[in-house]
């Protein structure tokens, strides 16, 4: 719960942290979160303006018809699924799941067709998520192991990575955290050490024997079943009393429909979908008890944003326990479309526009910039961020964002445990050889995104250059990047 009392504690925390840190970098990358302002970016993406990919972007009536939100940074409410498909929810074309909660928001907000994380699995694709930064440079590139917070795990997240939570929390924001961590178990890889005043959840997902208040073991936890509603409860508690002299920054990373599939009995046997449509549809469930307790919060005083997003595709090999790419290729642990590009949803009644959908290929990446944005924060000169504000595209201004790939897109890295093996370019997508292929493959994505047709043996033009620029792309990222974590296990 975010309290003034949890926020003077944890404030104390940092301090005493900072003062103990034996690396002056530690401290000096905090002071140094103040110096490249977005604003020239966001200038940079106002003038570019090219076709509009999916829909078109509404006549600026459309937009102004909106309420006006209030002035001031909006609450934050960042709600990740947990291998959750691209084709699980009813708004991405699921035919038999129900998800009215998730489809609605998708139509008062913007619904992403394009949204890709970097790394298909939870470790590194929730690190990637929480610092702005690829895999290398966080040495997040594998999952982490499941264990108990004093069981000499020893790998985590850095202490001198600055995560989300820290940039808002900078900003003034208070931040709280609910749900599956997987970024380390050890107590100073713990979310409260990391830019969150309050923790609840098990770290590692499901071992509820795990689940954590801050850093103390709950006692009686409850069973796998109830802890979806347990999350629940945590973050309507968390909206319902956050304080309203500030904004609140929640990240509620559910791990549902991860296996093992355990919806509560008012769920079970409920969706046309089975098991798994069972688990997804609490998953709806949840979004709307999130969304009623922004709503019961009022417009008066403070406007809030929900994103909502996959850490990565389906879990495949799990049979009828794995959710569905939709019309994409492979799934979990797979540089294929199906691994990597998730549901994503922005919602921002009166700032973005509703209804819309938009196909420009954007990533996890992108949500750090965004935020720390929004909140007026300037990202640290001394890190290189890959990512871009998204803000001028989720609000209509406009439908393209610029970079030095094909024909001026952005150019979008996938990887596979510390190696990039994908360049997403314009409209290609080059992949170099693993488990998936043998030989370096090219795909044009607006034709077939179902990735069916190898074009590289007729297309080397196109190719080639994307190879040669992937590898200087993988080797600018891998400078000064980190020793991978211990880990690496599938789940
Ligand atoms: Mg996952």
């Amino acid at each position: 719960m975010i309290t003034k009392r949890v926020a003077e504690v944890n404030a104390r925390r940092h301090l005493l942290r900072y003062h103990r840190s034996p690396d002056p970098m530690r401290r000096g990358r905090r002071d140094r979160l103040v110096a490249v302002g977005l604003s020239a970016v966001l200038a940079g993406l106002t003038a570019a303006c090219g076709s509009a990919p999916d829909t078109p972007v509404p006549a600026a009536s459309a937009i102004a018809s909106s309420p006006s939100p209030p002035p001031g940074p909006p609450n934050i409410i960042l709600i990740l699924a947990d291998d959750l498909g691209y084709g699980d929810l009813g708004s991405y074309g699921a035919p038999l799941i129900r998800t009215p909660n998730l489809d609605r928001l998708a139509a008062e907000g913007v619904r992403m067709t394009d949204f890709r994380v970097p790394s298909a699995l939870c470790t590194p694709s929730r690190g990637a998520l929480l610092t702005g930064l690829y895999p290398p440079r966080t040495g997040l590139v594998g999952n982490l192991p499941s264990g108990s917070p004093t069981e000499g795990i020893s790998d985590g997240i850095d202490d001198d990575e600055i995560t989300v939570a820290q940039a808002l929390e900078d900003r003034g924001y208070g931040t709280a955290m609910v749900g599956k961590w997987h970024l380390g178990s050890t107590l100073a890889h713990l979310p409260t050490f990391h830019g969150f005043a309050s923790y609840f959840g098990i770290s590692n997902g499901d071992q509820t024997f795990l689940l954590l208040r801050g850093t103390t073991p709950v006692k009686d936890p409850p069973g796998l079943d109830q802890i979806t509603k347990a999350y629940t409860r945590e973050a309507v508690t968390i909206i319902r009393d956050a304080d309203h002299d500030r904004p609140f920054f929640l990240y509620l990373a559910h791990r549902s429909p991860h296996v093992p599939l355990e919806p509560s009995p008012e769920f079970l046997g409920r969706s046309a979908g089975g098991l798994y449509g069972d688990v997804v549809e609490e998953l709806d469930w949840s979004v709307g008890e999130v969304m009623k307790a922004v709503r019961d919060r009022g417009s008066s005083e403070r406007s809030t944003l929900v994103l909502f997003m996959s850490d990565n595709g389906p879990w495949l090999s799990q049979g009828e326990g794995a959710g569905s790419p939709g019309p994409f290729r492979s799934g979990k642990n797979s540089p294929y479309e199906g691994g990597v590009r998730v549901p994503a949803i922005a919602w921002w009644p009166g700032r973005y526009p509703a209804g819309r959908t938009l196909g420009e290929p954007v990533m996890s990446l992108d949500v750090f910039p965004t935020l720390v944005a929004m909140a007026g924060g300037r990202l640290s000169p001394t890190l290189t961020y890959y990512g871009a504000d998204l803000t001028p595209l989720l609000s209509g201004q406009v439908s393209r964002l610029p970079g030095a790939g094909t024909d001026g897109s952005r150019e979008l890295l996938g990887y596979y445990f510390g190696d990039a093996v994908s360049l997403r370019s314009g409209r290609w997508k080059f992949l170099r050889p693993g488990y998936w292929d043998l030989v370096d493959t090219l795909y044009d994505l607006e034709a077939d995104p179902a990735e069916r047709t190898d074009l590289y043996p007729t297309r080397a033009d196109v190719a080639v250059p994307l190879s040669a620029r992937l590898a200087v792309l993988a080797d600018e990222i891998a400078f000064n990047g980190k020793k991978p974590k211990k880990g690496g296990g599938p789940d």
